[in-house]
């Protein structure tokens, strides 16, 4: 079935946009109109993004920049590096760098724990502040920010101490953002990913994704495909009317 054609003259920013679900978020963004900004701490792999885009409308021009979204230096010099480019602010943004670094709350070292936070709660802090700011100022009146959470921060998980908080985290950032930002006409929504086949669940040992599958209600892990579809949807005017929430895409899944 084709893409519609939803996101025609948007410009949009994706961290994470280098592999997984920010990848996926890019390619379907672009066959759907959007102009596209492939933002990774990888420049490698984000220009391998870059080079799967579609170009299928007028004035759709695509581009790969760096990031490392836990640190503010390095989001504003993306966010200047945007706008000197394309005159405007990216009226999309999806949150979707992320990492792991899992261990037991009994055992965790600090540093782990900060990583994690500060990478994906701080980093989408950061993001989500730049892009939000950059637009007010610009007195655009209709923006869409999307955040990648994680069911895991709705029900935690053995091991994941860290990142269930910072999903935590990520979740009530978005409600909050979605209250303060409404007045300036720009929506705040979260995905809430399950288990998805990525470089990061590669991760999970198999007898752990065995322990976990019978709790999929749909009897198998997630497609990247199958998230951006919903990012598609929130970014779109089909989501007009939607502020404020977070959204499962985990295939029904409960962890007992
Ligand atoms: P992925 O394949 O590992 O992609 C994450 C991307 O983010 C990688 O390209 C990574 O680069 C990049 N990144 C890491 N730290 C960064 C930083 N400081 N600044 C900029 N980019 C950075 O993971 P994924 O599975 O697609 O995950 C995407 C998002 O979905 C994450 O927020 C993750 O927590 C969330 N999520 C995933 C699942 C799942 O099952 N896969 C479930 C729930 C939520 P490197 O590879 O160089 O580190």
């Amino acid at each position: 079935m084709a893409a519609p054609y939803r996101l025609v003259s948007r410009l949009a920013v994706v961290s994470g946009g280098g592999s997984g679900i920010g990848r996926a978020v890019c390619q379907r963004f672009a066959s759907e109109g959007a102009s596209v900004v492939v933002a990774d701490c990888n420049k490698e792999s984000a220009y391998e993004t870059l080079a799967l885009l579609s170009h299928n409308h007028r004035g759709q021009e695509h581009m790969a920049l760096g990031v490392d979204v836990s640190l503010k230096d390095s989001v504003e010099t993306l966010l200047n590096n945007i706008q000197s480019h394309y005159f405007q602010p990216p009226s999309v943004c999806v949150s979707a760098a992320g990492i792991t670094q899992d261990g037991f709350l009994l055992t965790m070292e600090e540093k782990d724990f900060d990583k994690v936070i500060q990478v994906n709660l701080k980093g989408t802090f950061l993001l989500t502040q730049a892009v939000s700011k950059a637009l007010v100022a610009a007195g655009v009146t209709k923006g869409s920010i999307i955040t990648v959470g994680s069911i895991v921060g709705k029900v935690g998980n053995v091991g994941q101490i860290n990142y269930s908080a910072s999903k935590a985290g990520v979740d009530g950032l978005t409600r909050t953002a979605a209250k303060e930002l409404s007045r300036y006409g720009i929506r705040c929504n979260c995905v809430l990913p399950g288990f998805i086949a990525t470089p990061m669940t590669e991760k999970v040992p198999e007898r752990v994704m065995n322990k976990i599958t019978p709790f999929i209600l749909m009897g198998r892990m997630g497609k990247p495909a199958e998230v951006a579809d919903v990012c598609a949807f929130l970014a779109s005017d089909d989501s007009r009317y939607i502020t404020g929430v977070s959204i499962e895409v985990a295939g029904g899944l409960f962890i007992g």
